[in-house]
Protein backbone atom coordinates (compact mmCIF):
# COMPACT_ATOMS: atom_id res chain seq x y z
CA UNK A 1 0.00 0.00 0.00
CA UNK A 2 1.16 3.86 -0.59
CA UNK A 3 0.20 6.17 1.30
CA UNK A 4 0.75 10.31 0.35
CA UNK A 5 1.29 13.25 2.15
CA UNK A 6 1.71 11.61 5.38
CA UNK A 7 3.03 14.53 8.02
CA UNK A 8 6.06 13.34 9.66
CA UNK A 9 6.22 14.57 13.56
CA UNK A 10 10.15 14.39 14.34
CA UNK A 11 10.57 18.19 14.78
CA UNK A 12 8.84 21.43 14.69
CA UNK A 13 8.97 21.52 10.44
CA UNK A 14 6.33 18.88 10.13
CA UNK A 15 6.80 18.21 7.02
CA UNK A 16 3.70 17.13 5.55
CA UNK A 17 4.47 15.36 2.35
CA UNK A 18 6.25 12.04 2.93
CA UNK A 19 5.31 9.11 0.79
CA UNK A 20 5.32 5.81 2.44
CA UNK A 21 5.62 2.17 1.32
CA UNK A 22 3.58 -0.01 3.63
CA UNK A 23 3.63 -3.70 3.40
CA UNK A 24 1.87 -5.17 5.99
CA UNK A 25 2.53 -4.16 9.35
CA UNK A 26 5.75 -2.60 8.29
CA UNK A 27 6.62 0.55 6.34
CA UNK A 28 9.49 -0.73 3.83
CA UNK A 29 9.71 2.42 2.20
CA UNK A 30 9.71 6.68 2.66
CA UNK A 31 10.16 9.02 -0.06
CA UNK A 32 10.70 13.06 0.38
CA UNK A 33 12.10 12.68 4.26
CA UNK A 34 15.04 13.39 5.60
CA UNK A 35 17.41 10.31 7.36
CA UNK A 36 16.63 11.36 10.80
CA UNK A 37 12.30 11.21 9.19
CA UNK A 38 13.19 8.67 7.36
CA UNK A 39 14.84 6.45 9.70
CA UNK A 40 11.99 6.80 12.14
CA UNK A 41 9.62 5.77 9.67
CA UNK A 42 11.59 2.75 8.68
CA UNK A 43 12.62 1.58 12.52
CA UNK A 44 9.03 2.82 14.26
CA UNK A 45 8.96 -0.75 15.96
CA UNK A 46 12.17 -0.74 16.86
CA UNK A 47 13.38 -1.85 20.33
CA UNK A 48 10.50 -2.94 21.00
CA UNK A 49 9.11 -1.85 24.90
CA UNK A 50 6.88 -4.41 27.20
CA UNK A 51 4.80 -3.29 29.86
CA UNK A 52 6.74 -3.56 33.24
CA UNK A 53 6.11 -3.06 36.53
CA UNK A 54 9.49 -2.84 39.02
CA UNK A 55 11.36 -4.42 36.03
CA UNK A 56 8.85 -7.09 35.53
CA UNK A 57 7.16 -7.54 32.60
CA UNK A 58 2.86 -7.68 32.88
CA UNK A 59 -0.05 -7.13 30.74
CA UNK A 60 -1.16 -3.99 29.84
CA UNK A 61 -3.92 -3.91 32.76
CA UNK A 62 -1.77 -4.47 35.14
CA UNK A 63 0.71 -2.05 34.39
CA UNK A 64 -2.42 0.81 33.96
CA UNK A 65 -3.66 -0.22 37.46
CA UNK A 66 -0.53 -0.10 39.15
CA UNK A 67 -0.05 3.49 37.37
CA UNK A 68 -4.00 4.58 38.84
CA UNK A 69 -3.37 3.51 41.72
CA UNK A 70 0.24 5.16 42.26
CA UNK A 71 -1.42 8.53 41.02
CA UNK A 72 -4.15 8.21 43.00
CA UNK A 73 -2.39 8.27 46.51
CA UNK A 74 -0.10 10.98 45.54
CA UNK A 75 -0.04 14.44 47.33
CA UNK A 76 1.87 16.51 44.68
CA UNK A 77 2.00 15.01 41.23
CA UNK A 78 3.81 16.01 38.24
CA UNK A 79 2.45 15.34 34.34
CA UNK A 80 5.24 16.26 32.25
CA UNK A 81 6.84 15.33 28.52
CA UNK A 82 4.13 15.82 26.22
CA UNK A 83 5.89 17.45 22.70
CA UNK A 84 5.95 14.53 20.82
CA UNK A 85 2.46 13.29 21.37
CA UNK A 86 -0.95 14.51 19.64
CA UNK A 87 -2.99 17.65 20.89
CA UNK A 88 -5.59 14.49 21.77
CA UNK A 89 -2.75 13.18 24.64
CA UNK A 90 -2.15 16.56 25.90
CA UNK A 91 -5.81 17.27 26.24
CA UNK A 92 -6.21 14.01 27.88
CA UNK A 93 -3.08 14.73 30.17
CA UNK A 94 -4.63 17.87 31.08
CA UNK A 95 -7.76 15.98 31.95
CA UNK A 96 -5.96 14.15 34.56
CA UNK A 97 -3.71 16.64 35.50
CA UNK A 98 -6.94 18.31 36.74
CA UNK A 99 -8.50 14.89 38.45
CA UNK A 100 -5.70 14.78 40.12
CA UNK A 101 -4.65 18.02 40.91
CA UNK A 102 -0.92 17.58 39.55
CA UNK A 103 1.15 19.48 37.74
CA UNK A 104 1.57 19.96 34.23
CA UNK A 105 4.76 20.88 32.45
CA UNK A 106 5.80 20.19 28.51
CA UNK A 107 9.25 20.20 27.21
CA UNK A 108 8.53 23.53 26.54
CA UNK A 109 9.66 24.50 29.62
CA UNK A 110 13.65 23.43 28.86
CA UNK A 111 13.62 25.01 25.26
CA UNK A 112 11.50 27.27 23.97
CA UNK A 113 9.71 28.40 27.10
CA UNK A 114 11.62 31.42 28.00
CA UNK A 115 10.08 32.64 23.73
CA UNK A 116 6.63 31.95 25.01
CA UNK A 117 6.91 34.23 28.17
CA UNK A 118 8.56 36.55 25.91
CA UNK A 119 5.59 36.79 23.39
CA UNK A 120 3.35 37.16 26.58
CA UNK A 121 5.16 40.80 27.25
CA UNK A 122 5.45 42.04 23.75
CA UNK A 123 3.52 39.96 21.09
CA UNK A 124 4.75 38.77 18.38
CA UNK A 125 4.96 39.62 15.14
CA UNK A 126 4.90 36.45 12.79
CA UNK A 127 3.84 34.44 10.02
CA UNK A 128 3.13 30.90 8.21
CA UNK A 129 6.25 29.49 7.11
CA UNK A 130 4.00 29.66 3.38
CA UNK A 131 4.63 33.32 3.58
CA UNK A 132 8.57 32.94 4.20
CA UNK A 133 8.67 30.60 1.09
CA UNK A 134 6.24 32.61 -1.06
CA UNK A 135 7.87 35.93 0.12
CA UNK A 136 10.53 36.36 2.05
CA UNK A 137 13.52 38.19 0.85
CA UNK A 138 15.91 38.55 3.78
CA UNK A 139 15.86 35.54 6.30
CA UNK A 140 18.36 35.47 9.03
CA UNK A 141 18.84 32.67 11.25
CA UNK A 142 19.89 33.79 15.20
CA UNK A 143 20.97 31.13 17.92
CA UNK A 144 20.06 28.48 15.37
CA UNK A 145 21.16 25.71 13.55
CA UNK A 146 18.25 24.39 11.40
CA UNK A 147 20.89 22.19 8.92
CA UNK A 148 21.26 20.26 11.79
CA UNK A 149 18.15 20.67 13.94
CA UNK A 150 15.47 20.91 10.86
CA UNK A 151 17.12 19.18 7.51
CA UNK A 152 14.27 19.85 5.61
CA UNK A 153 13.52 23.58 6.33
CA UNK A 154 16.07 25.00 4.16
CA UNK A 155 14.49 23.11 0.57
CA UNK A 156 10.96 23.72 1.78
CA UNK A 157 10.28 27.10 3.56
CA UNK A 158 13.32 29.31 4.41
CA UNK A 159 16.55 29.25 1.51
CA UNK A 160 16.17 27.42 -1.76
CA UNK A 161 12.08 26.52 -2.91
CA UNK A 162 10.65 29.37 -5.60
CA UNK A 163 7.81 31.18 -4.61
CA UNK A 164 5.40 33.55 -5.58
CA UNK A 165 7.07 36.82 -5.00
CA UNK A 166 10.70 34.66 -4.75
CA UNK A 167 10.69 32.76 -8.55
CA UNK A 168 14.70 32.61 -8.52
CA UNK A 169 14.71 30.74 -5.26
CA UNK A 170 17.83 31.01 -3.08
CA UNK A 171 18.67 33.50 -5.51
CA UNK A 172 15.98 35.98 -4.59
CA UNK A 173 16.85 35.61 -0.74
CA UNK A 174 19.59 37.12 0.95
CA UNK A 175 20.59 34.61 4.02
CA UNK A 176 22.02 36.07 7.48
CA UNK A 177 23.28 34.18 10.12
CA UNK A 178 24.27 34.88 13.85
CA UNK A 179 25.19 32.63 16.21
CA UNK A 180 28.38 32.54 18.55
CA UNK A 181 30.13 29.94 16.49
CA UNK A 182 30.40 28.75 12.95
CA UNK A 183 27.32 26.22 12.30
CA UNK A 184 26.43 23.90 9.33
CA UNK A 185 23.40 26.70 9.14
CA UNK A 186 26.33 29.34 8.70
CA UNK A 187 28.07 27.68 5.80
CA UNK A 188 25.06 28.39 3.39
CA UNK A 189 24.55 32.24 4.89
CA UNK A 190 25.69 35.12 2.19
CA UNK A 191 26.28 36.87 5.79
CA UNK A 192 28.01 35.33 9.03
CA UNK A 193 27.88 36.98 12.32
CA UNK A 194 29.87 35.48 14.79
CA UNK A 195 28.74 37.21 18.56
CA UNK A 196 30.56 36.92 21.56
CA UNK A 197 28.62 34.41 24.05
CA UNK A 198 25.94 36.17 26.21
CA UNK A 199 26.07 39.22 23.24
CA UNK A 200 22.81 38.88 21.73
CA UNK A 201 20.62 40.90 24.04
CA UNK A 202 23.35 43.69 23.35
CA UNK A 203 23.73 43.07 19.50
CA UNK A 204 19.88 43.11 19.07
CA UNK A 205 19.51 46.10 21.16
CA UNK A 206 22.28 47.86 19.09
CA UNK A 207 20.07 46.96 15.76
CA UNK A 208 16.97 48.75 17.66
CA UNK A 209 19.19 51.91 18.68
CA UNK A 210 20.60 51.79 14.94
CA UNK A 211 16.35 51.48 13.48
CA UNK A 212 16.25 54.30 15.62
CA UNK A 213 18.82 56.51 14.73
CA UNK A 214 20.43 56.52 17.90
CA UNK A 215 24.64 56.00 17.37
CA UNK A 216 25.92 53.44 20.15
CA UNK A 217 28.42 54.90 21.73
CA UNK A 218 31.50 52.09 20.84
CA UNK A 219 32.91 50.74 17.72
CA UNK A 220 32.11 47.47 18.45
CA UNK A 221 29.33 45.51 19.44
CA UNK A 222 29.34 41.57 20.60
CA UNK A 223 32.22 41.24 19.01
CA UNK A 224 31.10 42.37 15.54
CA UNK A 225 32.64 45.77 14.32
CA UNK A 226 29.65 48.26 14.46
CA UNK A 227 29.80 49.19 10.53
CA UNK A 228 28.91 45.51 10.14
CA UNK A 229 25.68 45.33 12.75
CA UNK A 230 24.48 48.91 10.45
CA UNK A 231 24.58 47.52 7.09
CA UNK A 232 22.43 44.79 9.03
CA UNK A 233 20.13 47.33 10.02
CA UNK A 234 19.91 48.58 6.53
CA UNK A 235 19.19 45.65 5.06
CA UNK A 236 16.74 44.88 6.98
CA UNK A 237 15.30 47.83 6.53
CA UNK A 238 15.13 48.00 2.70
CA UNK A 239 14.16 44.27 2.27
CA UNK A 240 10.42 43.67 1.48
CA UNK A 241 9.63 40.89 3.78
CA UNK A 242 12.01 39.68 6.21
CA UNK A 243 12.19 37.01 8.85
CA UNK A 244 13.77 36.16 11.76
CA UNK A 245 14.03 32.77 13.13
CA UNK A 246 15.44 32.32 16.33
CA UNK A 247 16.50 29.44 18.65
CA UNK A 248 17.73 28.07 21.51
CA UNK A 249 20.85 30.00 21.06
CA UNK A 250 18.89 32.83 22.66
CA UNK A 251 16.66 30.96 24.83
CA UNK A 252 19.32 28.95 26.95
CA UNK A 253 21.98 31.76 26.86
CA UNK A 254 22.08 34.41 30.00
CA UNK A 255 19.56 37.04 29.19
CA UNK A 256 16.69 34.07 28.25
CA UNK A 257 13.60 35.45 27.88
CA UNK A 258 14.86 38.79 27.89
CA UNK A 259 17.17 38.02 24.60
CA UNK A 260 13.74 36.85 22.76
CA UNK A 261 11.95 40.17 24.45
CA UNK A 262 14.80 42.26 22.43
CA UNK A 263 14.64 40.17 19.37
CA UNK A 264 10.53 40.25 18.89
CA UNK A 265 10.98 43.88 20.09
CA UNK A 266 13.23 44.69 17.05
CA UNK A 267 10.84 42.84 14.81
CA UNK A 268 7.90 44.83 16.02
CA UNK A 269 10.31 48.11 15.29
CA UNK A 270 11.27 46.74 12.24
CA UNK A 271 7.56 46.75 10.84
CA UNK A 272 7.64 50.52 10.43
CA UNK A 273 9.82 50.10 7.51
CA UNK A 274 9.04 46.83 6.12
CA UNK A 275 7.00 43.64 6.63
CA UNK A 276 8.98 41.53 9.16
CA UNK A 277 7.90 38.78 11.13
CA UNK A 278 9.41 35.93 13.75
CA UNK A 279 9.33 32.65 14.21
CA UNK A 280 10.89 30.09 16.88
CA UNK A 281 12.66 27.43 15.73
CA UNK A 282 10.58 24.58 17.81
CA UNK A 283 12.30 21.61 17.86
CA UNK A 284 9.89 18.59 18.80
CA UNK A 285 7.67 17.39 16.87
CA UNK A 286 4.20 18.91 18.43
CA UNK A 287 5.53 21.28 21.23
CA UNK A 288 3.95 24.13 19.53
CA UNK A 289 0.83 21.96 20.04
CA UNK A 290 1.40 21.65 23.80
CA UNK A 291 1.26 25.10 24.31
CA UNK A 292 -1.67 25.40 22.00
CA UNK A 293 -3.75 22.89 23.85
CA UNK A 294 -2.74 23.60 27.53
CA UNK A 295 -3.71 27.18 26.70
CA UNK A 296 -7.15 26.07 25.13
CA UNK A 297 -7.55 23.75 28.07
CA UNK A 298 -6.02 25.84 31.10
CA UNK A 299 -5.20 29.14 30.32
CA UNK A 300 -1.64 29.02 30.47
CA UNK A 301 0.82 27.21 27.85
CA UNK A 302 3.26 25.06 30.38
CA UNK A 303 4.00 25.34 34.08
CA UNK A 304 0.64 24.64 35.38
CA UNK A 305 -0.53 23.80 38.91
CA UNK A 306 -3.50 22.35 39.81
CA UNK A 307 -3.36 21.20 43.50
CA UNK A 308 -6.31 24.46 44.07
CA UNK A 309 -8.55 22.77 41.81
CA UNK A 310 -7.86 25.85 39.24
CA UNK A 311 -5.30 25.90 37.22
CA UNK A 312 -1.71 28.29 38.47
CA UNK A 313 0.64 29.37 35.98
CA UNK A 314 4.40 29.89 37.42
CA UNK A 315 7.62 29.40 35.69
CA UNK A 316 10.49 28.59 38.07
CA UNK A 317 7.39 27.28 40.56
CA UNK A 318 5.89 24.80 38.23
CA UNK A 319 8.23 23.70 36.08
CA UNK A 320 9.33 20.10 35.83
CA UNK A 321 13.19 21.01 36.42
CA UNK A 322 12.24 22.92 39.37
CA UNK A 323 9.22 20.87 40.90
CA UNK A 324 12.29 17.96 40.88
CA UNK A 325 15.39 19.98 41.90
CA UNK A 326 13.46 21.23 44.73
CA UNK A 327 12.98 17.60 45.64
CA UNK A 328 8.96 18.72 46.07
CA UNK A 329 6.74 16.20 44.00
CA UNK A 330 5.82 12.75 45.16
CA UNK A 331 5.08 10.70 41.50
CA UNK A 332 6.18 11.69 38.14
CA UNK A 333 4.02 10.32 35.02
CA UNK A 334 6.27 10.89 31.87
CA UNK A 335 4.90 11.44 28.29
CA UNK A 336 6.27 11.22 25.26
CA UNK A 337 9.35 12.42 26.65
CA UNK A 338 13.46 11.20 28.33
CA UNK A 339 13.83 13.76 31.49
CA UNK A 340 16.30 10.87 33.16
CA UNK A 341 18.66 11.65 30.14
CA UNK A 342 18.41 15.45 29.78
CA UNK A 343 17.51 16.80 33.10
CA UNK A 344 20.02 18.34 35.58
CA UNK A 345 21.72 16.16 38.43
CA UNK A 346 19.96 17.38 40.99
CA UNK A 347 15.95 17.18 38.93
CA UNK A 348 17.17 13.33 37.86
CA UNK A 349 18.36 12.55 41.66
CA UNK A 350 14.95 13.27 42.76
CA UNK A 351 13.29 11.18 39.65
CA UNK A 352 14.98 8.21 40.87
CA UNK A 353 13.44 8.38 44.46
CA UNK A 354 10.00 8.46 43.32
CA UNK A 355 7.25 6.53 41.90
CA UNK A 356 7.74 7.11 37.86
CA UNK A 357 5.30 6.08 35.10
CA UNK A 358 6.71 6.28 31.51
CA UNK A 359 4.75 6.42 28.95
CA UNK A 360 6.48 5.83 25.81
CA UNK A 361 6.73 3.74 22.50
CA UNK A 362 10.50 2.71 22.91
CA UNK A 363 13.12 2.30 26.03
CA UNK A 364 14.80 5.29 27.06
CA UNK A 365 16.63 6.41 29.90
CA UNK A 366 13.70 7.43 31.70
CA UNK A 367 11.86 4.36 30.97
CA UNK A 368 14.96 2.60 32.72
CA UNK A 369 14.25 4.23 36.08
CA UNK A 370 10.69 3.89 35.81
CA UNK A 371 8.84 1.85 37.96
CA UNK A 372 5.95 1.35 35.83
CA UNK A 373 6.76 1.45 31.73
CA UNK A 374 3.74 1.82 29.55
CA UNK A 375 4.01 1.43 26.11
CA UNK A 376 2.11 3.18 23.65
CA UNK A 377 1.40 3.44 19.98
CA UNK A 378 3.75 5.77 18.26
CA UNK A 379 2.21 9.39 16.94
CA UNK A 380 1.94 9.97 13.48
CA UNK A 381 2.84 6.41 12.23
CA UNK A 382 0.22 4.27 14.56
CA UNK A 383 -1.52 6.75 15.89
CA UNK A 384 -3.79 9.40 14.41
CA UNK A 385 -3.92 13.12 15.69
CA UNK A 386 -3.14 16.64 15.21
CA UNK A 387 0.29 18.48 15.21
CA UNK A 388 0.80 22.05 15.42
CA UNK A 389 3.82 23.08 12.88
CA UNK A 390 6.36 25.67 14.52
CA UNK A 391 4.67 28.63 12.84
CA UNK A 392 1.38 27.71 14.30
CA UNK A 393 -0.20 25.68 11.54
CA UNK A 394 -2.02 22.74 12.89
CA UNK A 395 -1.99 19.56 10.75
CA UNK A 396 -3.71 16.24 10.97
CA UNK A 397 -0.91 13.22 11.55
CA UNK A 398 -1.94 10.26 9.66
CA UNK A 399 -2.53 6.44 11.11
CA UNK A 400 -0.30 4.52 8.68
CA UNK A 401 0.06 0.76 10.77
CA UNK A 402 -1.84 -0.43 13.18
CA UNK A 403 -0.19 -2.06 16.27
CA UNK A 404 -1.25 -3.93 19.78
CA UNK A 405 -0.51 -0.86 22.47
CA UNK A 406 -3.54 1.77 22.26
CA UNK A 407 -2.50 5.41 21.90
CA UNK A 408 -1.62 7.57 24.71
CA UNK A 409 -4.75 9.52 24.62
CA UNK A 410 -6.42 6.22 25.03
CA UNK A 411 -4.06 5.47 27.63
CA UNK A 412 -4.11 8.70 29.80
CA UNK A 413 -8.04 8.25 29.13
CA UNK A 414 -8.08 4.86 30.82
CA UNK A 415 -5.82 6.18 33.60
CA UNK A 416 -8.30 9.13 34.40
CA UNK A 417 -11.00 6.84 34.71
CA UNK A 418 -9.17 4.29 37.10
CA UNK A 419 -8.25 7.52 38.86
CA UNK A 420 -11.80 8.65 39.17
CA UNK A 421 -12.90 4.91 40.08
S1 LIG B 1 12.79 17.93 8.54
FE1 LIG B 1 11.84 17.23 10.45
S2 LIG B 1 9.66 16.92 9.94
FE2 LIG B 1 10.82 17.04 7.98
S3 LIG B 1 11.26 14.89 7.47
FE3 LIG B 1 13.05 15.69 8.60
S4 LIG B 1 12.66 15.13 10.77
FE4 LIG B 1 10.70 14.94 9.64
Amino acid sequence: MRVNNVVCMFCGALCDDLELVVEGDRITEVRKGCAIGKKKFLHYQEPVLSPMVDGKVVDLEEAIQVAVDILSSSRYPLIYGLSSTTCEGQVAAVRLAKAIGANIDSTSSVCHGPSTIAKQIVGVSTATLGEVKNRADLVIFWGCNPAASHPRHFNRYSVLPKGQFIPGGREGRRVVVVDVRPTPTARIADTFLQVTPGGDYEALSTLRALLKKIPPDREEVAGIPLARWEELAEACKAARYGILFFGMGLTMSRGRYMNVVAALSLVRDLNAFTRFGAIAMRGHGNVTGSEQALAWTTGYPFAVNFSRGTPRYSPGEFTAVDLLARGEVDAVLVIASDPAAHFPAAAVRHLEQVPVIALDPHPTVTTSVAKVVIPCAVSGISAAGTAYRMDGVPLRAKKVISVAYPSDAEILASISEGVKQ
